[in-house]
């Protein structure tokens, strides 16, 4: 298979050449179209299968299409993966705009605050920031995100364990419910634990079955 069978367009296409991305890895081949469906799902997430771009590609693509207000939310556990996250982002979005709002701990406060105010097109946070953020900030700076169409879990295994679980839930208390008319969600995960496999069933039952 080759990105264009997978349903991505030329622009995008041609973005991922420009980084040596050519041919689909069997996780980006998996994921790609039914997340373009709009359909939730799982994938694997071992290091160097290309799953950032898996997710990245096709939310890139349902973006161009809907470029208004935060397109999407990727939580990710540590600042080392938000920033890989958001290199690859910037990298595949510049010829359209792309405003990414990176909201990690070690960095400004404010600074970050004014990023998220200005309506980025993609967030990515790890969910200790994002949270304080949540907590802090008033209406005007996270109300972009009250309208987020796709929310990415990325190491879901980690997202879902006991550390971050009162984080998350105050981040996905801004963001649509998931289901059917609801935001898109997306798992990444290197093993399914309970928790995963709790929410893969709540997924399963709400009508968009994803992959996996
Ligand atoms: P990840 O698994 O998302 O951490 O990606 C690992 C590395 O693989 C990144 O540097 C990507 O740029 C690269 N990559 C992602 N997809 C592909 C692909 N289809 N072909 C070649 N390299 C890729």
């Amino acid at each position: 298979t080759s990105f264009a069978e997978l349903g991505i367009e030329r622009w995008l296409a041609n973005s991922l050449g420009a980084m040596a991305i050519r041919k689909p890895t069997p996780i980006q081949a998996a994921c790609i179209g039914p997340i373009l469906e709009g359909k939730d799902c799982i994938g694997g997430s071992q290091t160097g299968s290309g799953k950032t771009v898996a997710f990245a590609a096709p939310i890139l693509q349902m973006w161009a299409e809907d470029p208004l207000g935060v397109f999407a939310l990727i939580l990710t556990p540590t600042r080392e993966l938000a920033l890989q996250i958001a290199e690859q982002f910037k990298a595949l979005g510049a010829p359209q705009n792309l405003k990414v709002c990176l909201l990690i701990g070690g960095t400004d406060m404010n600074e970050q605050a004014l990023s998220l105010a200005a309506r980025p097109h993609i967030v990515i946070a790890t969910p200790g920031r994002l949270a304080d953020h949540i907590r802090s900030s008033g209406e005007d700076t996270i109300c972009g995100l009250r309208r987020t169409r796709v929310v990415v879990l990325d190491e879901a295994d980690r997202m879902l364990s006991e550390t971050f679980a009162e984080d998350l839930e105050e981040c996905l208390s801004v963001v649509p419910k998931s289901g059917v008319s609801g935001r898109q969600t997306l798992l990444f995960t290197a093993t399914v634990t309970p928790e995963v496999r709790a929410l893969k069933e709540m997924e399963r039952t709400n009508g968009r079955r994803g992959v996996f």
